[in-house]
């Protein structure tokens, strides 16, 4: 995630006033909000695009605090989103789809 300084300066202090436990706990609780969601698009077949936007936005934001807690440089999760990435077209030319 690019981010520019102001924003920067905004997760360092979320995590100082929140602390890692709080600031996890909102990183997973913003991910059940979004599975949440696309269940019900999915299951319920609702027409909520618009919160699944709201709540991949917030997932974005919390996984981002979560890499900087652990930190990770956005290199290094890179390279392995990358990998992963290859060895799913792999799979799928192994499986011809
Ligand atoms: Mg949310």
């Amino acid at each position: 995630m690019i981010l520019n300084e102001k924003q920067e300066e905004i997760f360092a202090r979320a995590l100082k006033a929140q602390g890692i436990e709080r600031e996890a706990m909102q990183a997973l609780e913003e991910m059940a909000e979004l599975t949440k969601e696309i269940l019900k698009n999915i299951i319920r077949k609702k027409d909520n695009r618009d919160c699944i936007a709201e709540e991949l936005a917030d997932v974005y934001v919390t996984l981002e605090q979560v890499r900087r807690m652990y930190g990770f440089s956005e290199e290094e999760i890179q390279k392995i989103a990358d990998e992963k990435i290859d060895m799913l077209g792999k799979r799928l030319d192994a499986a011809k789809a």
